[in-house]
């Protein structure tokens, strides 16, 4: 070897190794990993290959990943919960830093390109992606801060980290936040709309537990705090409406609760010839279960090789106390099973089945406090048997204190006094485009006499549906006006914009 070759492997190589930037590739999502099995591969409009001219100059400016329409990530990149709409953005950014964040929104802002975030992707229309062809979408999924403030029971949050990663990090020192069941689904989209689950009728929903938000705003400007005190008008929207176009939040303050040692996990099952007795008891008992307990029912078709109508419900304490808190509603109904686990925090997020990524279509009502009429039980029982593709309806019982005391006025969450939310799901995976059509036309006529006959007028933001007439309304109620003026002081030119954004003007 001459002297020159060994100077260099001395001297020059490792420098250049110590200065050579990691290869960035995009995160890898497990749950997402699903290519040819759910969702067909699909094409992309011949325009969103053409390059936005000066969008890659702009953005090279910024260490970022930056992924384009043509690269061979781009369709991986793409990838959410739902594939059943498809949309192309014109380029996806994996942000890291807050900076990352203001330079890409100062090219969106510069080249007239409307921006969305996107965390955990699971939106049910794609919003994620954008909710249009040609959107920049700024995915925050590496916005995974957690720290802990004991002495106020609060923690700081980033945005990206999923709802099982939030579960498992906190309980490591004995803690939970009250948000919801899937441990996959991003804490940004999720938190900011609502977010219900395991403990929601002991601590409440996700948002109710916001104390502070940090935020990019449509000008490049980070916000912190976002609090009662500091950009209250802001904070009033983002507790509901604060997935809906106000900035890039990429982290949030909420509130902590201790673990217990022992949960218990309950499950009630009804044969089809039970289910009518089975949820005419649900709705007269469930309104009174002890706070503790917090569940959802499932109906399925008479036709599924499975119980019709099954209760699954989590006891914050131990199976005698579990058991007696829903003694009235088996005495009544005499379920065909019966089954309660004591188990620990994280036996039960661990217990949710995986979801993958699939079509699907799904609406929701709010139920008031009456509950369900013989009538509404016999349509929705009938839909579900009748429905060429599988249907299954899922109802989140709400009603308590943690949830009803909070005053309507005090966030843009709105559905308060409500026996529970009921949510209509057709996994359209396994059908053809034309029956998929097919099934979700009558899905939409079905809720359309439904929801005007049986149910309240509202719809949960959160379980987002851009086929619901008067979206506005349904979703935010008598603050409809309000976020719109606050939309218009945060985002004046409307850059995060989408069907169901909060818009700058009524429509
Ligand atoms: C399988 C599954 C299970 C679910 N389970 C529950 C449940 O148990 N309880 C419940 O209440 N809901 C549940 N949901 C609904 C879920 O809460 C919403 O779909 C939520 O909006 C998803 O958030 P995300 O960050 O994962 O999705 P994304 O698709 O990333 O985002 C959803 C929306 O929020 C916006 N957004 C995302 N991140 C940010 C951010 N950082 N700043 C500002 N806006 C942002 C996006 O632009 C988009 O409009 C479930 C959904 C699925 C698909």
């Amino acid at each position: 070897m001459s002297l020159l070759h060994k100077f260099f492997l001395l001297y020059f190589l490792p420098l250049l190794i110590a200065q050579a930037k990691p290869l960035k590739t995009i995160p890898f999502n497990l749950f997402f990993d699903d290519d040819g099995i759910n969702c067909e591969n699909f094409q992309y409009p011949s325009e969103i290959l053409a390059p936005v001219p000066y969008l890659k100059e702009c953005l090279s400016t910024i260490d970022v990943l930056a992924v384009f329409p043509g690269d061979p990530d781009y369709y991986n990149s793409i990838k959410v919960a739902n594939c059943r709409n498809n949309y192309f953005p014109v380029v996806v950014i994996y942000a890291t830093t807050i900076s990352d964040i203001q330079k890409s929104i100062h090219c969106a802002n510069t080249l007239n390109i409307s921006a969305t975030a996107r965390s955990g992707g699971h939106s049910f229309e794609e919003y994620g992606n954008g909710g249009k062809n040609g959107v920049m979408v700024i995915d925050v999924q590496e916005f995974k801060q957690i720290d802990i403030n004991f002495e106020t029971k609060t923690a700081i949050i980033g945005v990206g980290n999923r709802l099982g990663e939030i579960y498992h990090k906190l309980n490591k020192f004995g803690y939970l936040i009250s948000a919801g069941e899937c441990i996959n689904v991003g804490l940004g989209g999720h938190a900011t709309g609502g977010g219900f689950g395991w403990t929601g009728r002991k601590y409440g929903l996700a948002s109710d537990n916001i104390v502070s938000a940090e935020m990019v705003t449509a000008n490049g400007t980070f916000i912190s705090p976002i609090n009662l005190t500091h950009h209250s008008d802001l904070f009033f929207a983002i507790r509901g409406a604060g997935n809906a176009g106000y900035g890039i939040i990429t982290s949030l303050t909420l509130k902590i609760y201790p673990v217990l040692p022992i949960i218990t996990s309950i499950t009630i099952s009804y044969l089809p010839e039970q289910v009518e007795l089975a949820f005419i008891t649900f709705a007269k008992v469930a309104k009174n279960f002890n706070e503790n307990l917090s569940g959802y029912m499932a109906l399925r078709s008479k036709n599924s090789n499975t119980y019709t109508f099954i209760f699954t419900a989590t006891y914050l304490g131990i199976e005698e106390e579990a058991r007696s808190a829903v003694k009235e509603l088996i005495e009544l109904s005499n379920p065909a099973y019966i089954k309660f686990e004591e188990m620990t925090w994280l036996g039960i997020v661990d217990s949710y089945p995986p979801f993958t990524r699939q079509p699907f279509k799904i609406t929701s009502y709010t139920i008031p406090p009456s509950g369900f009429s013989q009538e509404a039980i016999r349509a929705l029982v009938n839909f579900v048997d009748d429905s060429e593709c599988q249907a299954i309806a899922l109802l989140d019982l709400y009603a308590s204190e943690a949830v009803s005391s909070i005053s309507i006025n005090s966030s843009a969450f709105i559905h308060r006094n409500i026996f529970g939310v009921l949510e209509l799901e057709l996994p359209l995976k396994g059908y053809s485009k034309e029956v998929q059509i097919k099934c979700i036309e009558k899905h939409l006529q079905f809720r359309q006499e439904f929801q005007a006959k049986y149910t309240s007028y509202f719809s949960y933001q959160d379980y987002i549906d851009k086929d619901l007439s008067d979206w506005l309304t349904r979703y935010y109620g008598p603050h409809v006006n309000r976020l719109i003026e606050i939309k218009k002081k945060y985002d004046p030119n409307n850059l995060f914009n989408w069907k169901q954004s909060i818009p700058t003007k009524l429509p």
